[in-house]
């Protein structure tokens, strides 16, 4: 159920203080890819919630969101798209720009990465500002496709990420 799934990511994550900056409580999650079963558990909540049928491809953010695509794609036969850092794809992308703590980022994608309506299951670790969230978003939709929901293994409620994606459906295995 919902709490020994919540239970189940809490015990494989490690709060790290002060990383990458002062005053950031950094969720490492790298604890929950590296036990087989908890893993796969995980995976397979994520794909339960939202249900096989509800997503042509899962899209995850570079880097953590990659390990979790891949495994979710290769689960459900799903297509899987990198939704890569500035300057990493080969061809012509589309971009999104979002704001950092200090900065901005970029993602993207390349621009015969989708279908036309082809429906988007967005995944990553960590839902924090919901900014990066928002970009890939704006990325599906550039592509021509739409996003059938987000998930994440640790939701930061207390900062209201999701707020930025409504009305879409934001699934998290444990929030904090
Ligand atoms: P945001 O765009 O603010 O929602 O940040 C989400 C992205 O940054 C995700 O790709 C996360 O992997 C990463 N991130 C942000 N905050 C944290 C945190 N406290 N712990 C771990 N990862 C984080």
């Amino acid at each position: 159920d919902d709490k020994a799934l919540a239970e189940l990511v809490a015990g494989h994550v490690v709060d790290v203080p002060d990383f990458p900056q002062p005053g950031i409580l950094f969720k490492d999650i790298t604890p929950l890819f590296g036990d087989g079963p908890a893993f796969r558990q995980a995976i397979d909540a994520i794909v339960d919630h939202h249900g096989r049928d509800s997503f042509d491809v899962v899209a995850g953010v570079e880097a953590r969101g990659f390990l979790m695509a891949g495994a979710i794609g290769y689960a459900t036969g799903a297509g899987v798209l990198p939704v890569r850092k500035a300057g990493k794809l080969p061809r012509e992308v589309h971009a999104a720009s979002y704001a950092l703590e200090y900065g901005e980022a970029t993602l993207e994608v390349h621009i015969d990465a989708l279908k036309p309506g082809q429906r988007v299951l967005v995944v990553d670790d960590v839902l924090a500002t919901g900014g990066t969230a928002e970009a890939t978003l704006s990325l599906v939709e550039q592509a021509g496709g739409m996003v059938a929901g987000f998930s994440v293994l640790i939701e930061l409620a207390f900062l209201h990420g999701r707020d930025r994606l409504a009305p879409r459906e934001v699934h998290a295995l444990l929030t904090v």
